[in-house]
């Protein structure tokens, strides 16, 4: 953890931005979560305050690149620590109640996604620096 905090510490810094006790507390709360969470349930763990300031805190350390909002399939916007961070992986979509969980697939998987990926923007002039993969249906707990 104390890694992870010099690493923000440096992101924020880049963009003027200072590591406060609150943005802290956002940072330890999504490397314990281990999902995307929202900001209801962020804000339900009882470390990080009032909704306004965790909205301001988010928006900056995402910003600065610790943070990334992930598409799920209701109205809630979902955060999660930024890849390079945490490890490459993938979401499941429950298009029942919203809920997003992370999986990792096989190394060998991910290398012939990375062919397909080369193989399609060949010659297309793009340049492919990533990608993201949603599983949509429905959660053990919507079932
Ligand atoms: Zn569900
Ligand atoms: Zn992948």
């Amino acid at each position: 953890m104390e890694d992870l905090h010099a690493t923000v510490t440096g992101r924020l810094r880049r963009i003027d931005q200072r590591y406060t006790t609150g943005r802290r507390a956002l940072v330890e709360v999504l490397a314990e979560a281990g999902r995307p969470v929202t900001i209801g349930e962020i804000v339900a763990g009882g470390r990080v305050p009032a909704q306004s300031t965790a909205y301001r805190n988010l928006a900056v350390l995402e910003q600065a690149g610790v943070v990334r909002r992930v598409q799920g399939h209701d109205e809630f916007s979902r955060y999660e620590l930024a890849e390079d961070l945490t490890g490459h992986h993938h979401h499941m979509v429950c298009v029942t109640c919203g809920a997003v969980e992370d999986f990792t697939m096989p190394s060998g998987v991910e290398r012939n996604l990375a062919r397909v990926i080369e193989a399609v923007s060949a010659g297309s002039g793009f340049k492919p620096e990533g990608h993201r993969l949603d599983l949509l249906g429905t959660c053990a707990e919507c079932v």
